[in-house]
């Protein structure tokens, strides 16, 4: 499974529908600081609910709807809603049909070949929301993280990696090192199960 597109609509710098087209083996963007690299992958995390807002460099999730007068620390009227939809080709079958009418609570997911994955975040005068959606379906956060992680995506992994993450990758013993190989290979869940049952 590997993304295909990400669509971004109102979120941090992308006041314009933004599409930005993924490839199956490596992509690159490029782009001077401050255009918005980052803001990408913050809308991959805020997408798949992988990440808390300070994970993708905001204080409250509202500060993620775009803001024209942003780097002035001013907020303005207008249109208060974001969203971004993650594509994931699921055309290798990483997930099968059950799997994912189960998330989406509903058999009416279309072709399953291919999972869109939206989050949109709306602000009102008084209040926020937070809905996320799985091929069009209403969902909750936990029914995305469920179906992510039998796809082999959750928050603790290494799906990923941050900028700062290299280095304390490096900064670690080769102890704790080795738990991330453990975590990644998936043997720490089996470590973590053994540890349980040695208790009981
Ligand atoms: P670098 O090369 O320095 O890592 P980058 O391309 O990764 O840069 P980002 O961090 O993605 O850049 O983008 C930062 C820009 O996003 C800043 O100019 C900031 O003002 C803008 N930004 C963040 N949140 C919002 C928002 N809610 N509304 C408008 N602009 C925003
Ligand atoms: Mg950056």
């Amino acid at each position: 499974m590997h993304i295909t597109e990400v669509v971004l609509d109102g979120f941090k710098s992308f006041g314009r529908t933004t599409r930005i087209p993924f490839y199956e083996d490596f992509t690159v963007v490029t782009g001077p600081n401050g255009s918005g690299k980052s803001n990408i992958i913050d809308g991959v995390l805020f997408a798949l609910g992988l990440a808390r807002t300070r994970g993708i460099r905001a204080k409250k999730l509202t500060d993620l709807i775009y803001n024209p007068g942003h780097d002035d620390g001013e907020s303005a009227g207008g249109p208060k809603e974001a969203s971004v939809t993650v594509v994931l080709s699921n055309e290798d079958g990483t997930l099968d049909r059950s799997q994912v009418v189960s998330a989406a609570g509903s058999e009416n997911v279309g072709d399953v070949s291919e999972i869109t994955i939206k989050r949109r975040v709306k602000e009102t005068e008084e209040n926020y929301y937070s809905y996320y959606y799985l091929n069009g379906r209403s969902v909750n956060l936990s029914d995305v993280r469920d179906l992510l992680a039998a796809a082999g995506v959750t928050p603790e992994g290494y799906n990923v990696v941050m900028q700062g993450d290299v280095t304390e990758i490096i900064n670690m013993t080769p102890y704790q090192r080795r738990g991330i190989l453990d975590e990644i290979a998936g043997v720490a869940e089996f470590d973590e199960k053994k540890e349980a049952a040695f208790e009981e």
